[in-house]
């Protein structure tokens, strides 16, 4: 027996249902933001991903799916969708169309991590990239476009957590800050960390691993380097959080792991006692400098990711989704090779009027045909045998009254459109 993949996911029944049930919710609101949908390719050349998201990175180091075509070129199975969309904005000139440019995608993405809960190699990401604009404003719409999709999906216990890590000038100083302070206590990070050091001393406020090492706690805050710019405007994104009524809480720790960043950087963080409490649902920063990195024009971004498995997971929790089972509308049994024929064509002429309507293939017994109606959830019955047919007529069953009428063949559509709604 082949077994999927370990850190994957067969989506299949109501599952899949869930799944493109809230895309639809999801697209509905972004779409009112201006957001376009971006389709990439699952697949890129793994310069993208190493030139956007640095060597040092978690994703870069340990995570990335990442092979030899035959043609011997190095590929990536995408483990993040910011990279993609930058190198799509890029290659097609998307920032000729217009100044103000707003992206949306839905798509898997893989991470070789460890699975567990909430935590999969393969997982779907909905996400946005907006560019063209470095303004507190867009900064604050990004955030509010996240907090409407949960309110959208009905989600509660949401929190946003938000920080700011300035501007370059500010980023740098803050650096050197902390390469200083961590610098003293290095023999107590771990490895990643002491490596992160000298490259980017920032990530190790966000390691998985030293957490709760008191070094960390105790680390200077940005705060202390900020420029009066930086910090007018991460004051004035949350002034328009507040006239927004978003609630939200500065987490001066919050760094985000890519190297791309600048001000803005968020998390919306699960709020419960179970295993699904602490974490990040939907995470995102501003990136002042990642088009230019790419050999772009100098234009600002900014975005955010969604975990889709982990809606699914709360709105499963949160009892949020509506009953998504379908039931058909018309089971068609046959009692002959004549009748089938005449059912096969009926089927086609009631799904053509809009009804959902399924016959068995192969039966002529009455019993297998039954069961396929339960299995159907059928709330009509239309039998037909050789007294049917001689008499040009349909016996109709309500499965719920189980009455049964006969119906003139030529007056059946009528008869569903007036029964069915
Ligand atoms: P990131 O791209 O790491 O900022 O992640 C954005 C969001 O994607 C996270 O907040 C999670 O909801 C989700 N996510 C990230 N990694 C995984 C994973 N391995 N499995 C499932 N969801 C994930």
């Amino acid at each position: 027996m082949y077994r999927k993949v370990k850190g994957t996911q067969d989506f299949f029944g109501i599952e899949a249902k869930k799944l493109r049930h809230l895309e639809g919710i999801i697209r509905a609101v972004i779409e009112k933001f201006g957001y376009e949908e971006i389709i990439t390719p699952i697949f890129e050349n793994t310069e993208v991903f190493v030139r956007s998201s640095g060597e040092e990175s978690d994703i870069v180091s340990k995570e990335m799916y990442t092979f030899d075509d035959k043609g011997g070129r190095s590929l990536t199975l995408r483990p993040e969708g910011t990279a993609p969309v930058v190198r799509a904005f890029l290659e097609n000139k998307l920032y000729a169309r217009r100044a103000l440019n707003k992206y949306y995608y839905f798509g898997p993405m893989f991470r070789y991590e460890r699975p567990q809960a909430g935590r999969y190699r393969e997982f779907n990401q909905f996400g946005i990239e907006a560019f063209g604009a470095s303004s507190p404003y867009l900064d604050a719409d990004v955030i509010i476009s996240a907090a409407e999709i949960f309110k959208a999906l009905g989600i509660e216990n949401i929190k946003l957590k938000i920080n700011t890590i300035g501007d370059f000038a500010s980023r740098a100083a803050y650096s050197a800050l902390l390469k200083e302070h961590f610098g003293k206590g290095i023999s107590s990070l771990c490895d990643d960390c002491a490596r992160r050091l000298d490259r980017n001393p920032l990530r190790i406020l966000d390691c998985k691993i030293d957490r709760d090492n008191p070094l960390l706690k105790n680390a200077p805050k940005i705060e202390a380097v900020l420029s009066a710019e930086a910090k007018a405007y991460f004051q004035k994104v949350l002034k328009i959080l507040d006239a927004s009524g978003i609630s939200y809480e500065v987490d001066p720790n919050l760094v985000r792991g890519l190297d791309y960043y600048t001000d803005t950087v968020f998390e919306f963080i699960l709020e419960s006692d179970d295993e699904l409490g602490g974490l990040a649902v939907c995470a995102g920063g501003k990136y002042s400098d990642l088009v230019r990195s790419f050999n772009g024009p100098d234009i600002p971004g900014i975005g955010y990711a969604f975990g889709i498995e982990r809606i699914i997971a709360i709105m499963d929790k949160q009892n949020l989704f509506p009953d998504l089972a379908s039931r058909a509308d018309i089971v068609l049994i046959s009692l002959d090779e004549e009748a089938k024929e005449k059912a096969l064509l009926l089927a086609r002429a009631l799904r053509g009027a809009g009804f959902y309507a399924e016959l068995d293939y192969q039966n002529f017994n009455l019993k297998p045909q039954f069961r396929l109606s339960e299995q159907v959830d059928a709330k009509f019955l239309v039998i037909i045998g050789e007294e049917e047919l001689k008499n040009k007529q349909l016996a109709v069953k309500n499965a719920l009254t189980k009455e049964q009428e006969l119906i003139p063949e030529t007056k059946i559509l009528e008869y569903f459109k007036e029964n069915l709604n």
